[in-house]
């Protein structure tokens, strides 16, 4: 899907402001170069003041100023968040919390997803929207509520829970097998002894926990389904989408991407957040829609209001980050928001346009800058993919079963061990896509796996059928442990690997942050060894580095197996940055799987990404830096510069480089 512009904008509230401010914000929109704004997201009570009584005149009026200003929109349904009236009156829609109790009225999000009333009064006000403005001049997408996220715990969401349960299992034998209720006599004989897992309910049938995360993200996808339904009955030709958050513990994006025609996510880093960090959210975003590029629906272009320390973002850094947005596949660069509020709980969020502002502010020239320059590359690079040779496995089910996973560590952080494994190939300028085990594989010759404890047999088959076909694997401790309904698998971890990675796991210690152990590959190479550590017993494998402390020293820490074409690494703990660093240049190397960079790795600081036949080479560092290029000239977009051989960057420095003399351009 490609849009006809590259959109440059974001969310405008112009509900908030009397009609007055619009002129002046289209005028201003203008000079920022803003192409497309986002409305009206939280707009439903100034459309529907009361039950069945529509009010668009306003929105007629700010749609038509925008489309004379050329101002695209992205439009939003405004269901996110739920007019007073509508819960004074239908009480079911408020959702019931974690600790049982029943929300008031207020905030956001806070809909119950099974609740028949929200759905049938958002459905109504998106037909409404959709039959009003679907032919309107000014519409660009539709934007389906708004950051999805809150779970209920009601009894209209337990009913449903056991209608999808029994969907599911079909029988209670079955469910009690799935779920291990003999455990504790936790046997149910009846389907409505299952309830919802509140705070003061059941939490040690960890089964029951995954499969509510589970439901509940399908309960809210739905919603989000019964939107599309009727946007694509009354559109069928304008793209949908909602926007997703990254990492985003609740939901389990990869079921949502299948109904989205466009990926888009909102980009909000902490100050000090890695630049690995970010560009990891960037691949798991583009990553759900098979590298397909998304959308950066927002970010914000000063600082947020939500943080411990709310930093602004000093000069030249939102274009950098905004850059590594487009460098990892974005299609749009937007923001939240156009501008700040006067009141209300975001009226310290950052914003082009600032209390009292004017276009001679910092934010707004460094945003009208940015704009000029996206509008005359945008076009250049929308569309063009990230190819990647390796994929890093992501998959939520087995985040929400590590979250409940009693032992063997507290410190079992999901994400972070699986970012530690990206960092390795962000530093080494390796390309990743952040991709689902249920994924294709055949894209991939390096399947990074990282703390894979619930493993899918059909997954952990197709994976080893990508490995014997000539891929590489690199599974890690504790993975392979249980089924999708958290069984641990009889043969024990790392069940359907076993045979593929040549080893199997005796035991799993855990490592307190003041007791690690080491690695030793060979004789020269040492590095620390954290959280887990799994003995390991050889069952054809090769051992390429051994644990060096404790009664298990000597014994093998990272193995090596052949399997068919293909070979199969496990490491059994975790390495410290530089040992992981060390083992994936490895499986790299061996693979044939290199930088864009002709020296490797690009110098600190400096990140390469391809994107297409574009090279983005940007620069986080406090230092100047240079970087030897492929061999040819070459153009940077940006600048018109020419540059062979070596280039040089400031710090936020950003080029987007394409060879001058490229094939398709040779006489
Ligand atoms: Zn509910």
């Amino acid at each position: 899907m490609k849009l006809p512009v590259f959109p440059y904008g974001g969310d405008y509230n112009p509900e908030q402001w009397p009609r007055e401010v619009w002129e002046e914000d289209v005028a201003l929109m203008g000079r920022a170069h803003v192409n497309v704004a986002t409305l009206p997201v939280f707009g439903w009570a100034a459309l529907e003041p009361e039950e069945g009584r529509f009010e668009f005149e306003w929105l007629d009026d700010i749609l038509d100023r925008l489309h004379r200003g050329g101002v695209t929109a992205c439009l939003a349904t405004a269901t996110a968040s739920v007019p007073a009236w509508l819960t004074q009156r239908y009480p079911d829609v408020l959702v019931v919390g974690e600790d049982g109790v029943r929300r008031k009225h207020g905030n956001r999000h806070t809909f119950c997803p099974n609740s028949p009333n929200y759905r049938r009064l958002a459905t109504l006000l998106v037909r409404k929207l959709a039959e009003r403005y679907g032919q309107h001049p000014a519409l660009l997408l539709w934007h389906v509520n708004n950051e999805y996220g809150g779970y209920c715990f009601c009894d209209q969401c337990a009913a449903a829970f056991r209608g999808w349960l029994r969907a599911r299992y079909g029988t209670l034998a079955e469910l009690n097998d799935r779920w291990y209720t003999s455990f504790w006599g936790h046997t149910y004989t009846d389907w409505e002894q299952i309830d919802t897992p509140t705070k003061n309910g059941e939490h040690s049938i960890q089964a029951l926990k995954i499969d509510y995360h589970r439901f509940q993200s399908e309960s809210l996808l739905d919603c989000y389904r019964a939107e599309a339904q009727v946007l694509r009955e009354v559109t069928p030709d304008v793209p949908i989408t909602t926007n997703l958050m990254g990492a985003f513990f609740p939901l389990d994006y990869h079921q949502w991407a299948k109904e989205m025609n466009v990926v888009s996510w909102d980009n909000y880093p902490y100050y000090n957040a890695e630049p690995a960090d970010v560009a990891f959210a960037h691949a798991l975003m583009r990553g759900l829609k098979e590298g397909q590029p998304f959308l950066l629906l927002e970010q914000s272009p000063s600082q947020q209001n939500w943080a411990p320390y709310n930093r602004l973002k000093p000069p030249g850094q939102l274009r950098l980050q905004s850059y590594q947005a487009v460098a990892h596949g974005a299609d749009s660069v937007m923001y939240f928001q156009w501008r700040r509020g006067r009141g209300g709980i975001e009226k310290l969020h950052g914003a082009v346009m600032e209390h009292g502002g004017s276009p001679e502010n910092r934010v707004f020239r460094e945003v009208a800058a940015l704009g000029a320059e996206l509008q005359r590359v945008g076009g250049e690079i929308q569309g063009k993919r990230v190819p990647a040779r390796v994929a890093v496995l992501f998959d939520w089910p087995n985040w929400w079963g590590l979250r409940y996973s009693s032992g063997p560590s507290k410190d079992l952080d999901y994400p972070k061990v699986v970012r530690a494994f990206f960092a390795a190939l962000h530093g080494l300028g390796i390309q990743v896509e952040v991709v689902s085990p249920s994924a294709d594989m055949a894209p991939f010759d390096v399947i990074v796996a990282p703390l894979l404890t619930m493993l899918r047999q059909e997954d952990a088959d197709r994976i080893t059928c990508r490995v014997e076909q000539g891929a590489s694997l690199v599974a890690t401790f504790f993975s392979g442990l249980t089924d999708d309904t958290d069984r641990v698998y009889l043969e024990g971890p790392p069940g359907p690997w076993r045979e593929v990675l040549g080893i199997s796991v005796e035991e799993t210690d855990a490592l307190p942050p003041e007791l690690p152990n080491g690695l030793r590959w060979g004789e020269d190479e040492e590095h620390d060894a954290t959280l887990l550590a799994d003995r390991v017993r050889l069952e054809g494998a090769e051992v390429l580095a051994t644990y060096t402390r404790d009664f298990y020293a000597g014994e093998p820490a990272v193995t090596r197996n052949r399997h068919g074409e293909g070979r199969a690494y496990y490491v059994a703990t975790l390495p410290e940055a530089a040992g992981l660093r060390h083992l994936i240049s490895l499986v790299c190397a061996e693979r044939g799987v290199v930088s864009p960079l002709p020296d490797g790795p690009p110098p600190a600081g400096i990140e390469v990404t391809a994107r297409g036949d574009l090279l983005f080479l940007l620069n986080y560092g406090a230092h100047p830096a240079t970087v030897r290029l492929p061999e040819g000239s070459f153009v940077d977009h940006l600048t018109g510069d020419s540059h062979a051989e070596t280039c040089r960057l400031e710090p936020l420095a950003v080029l987007i480089l394409q060879e001058a003399n490229s094939p398709r351009e040779a006489p």
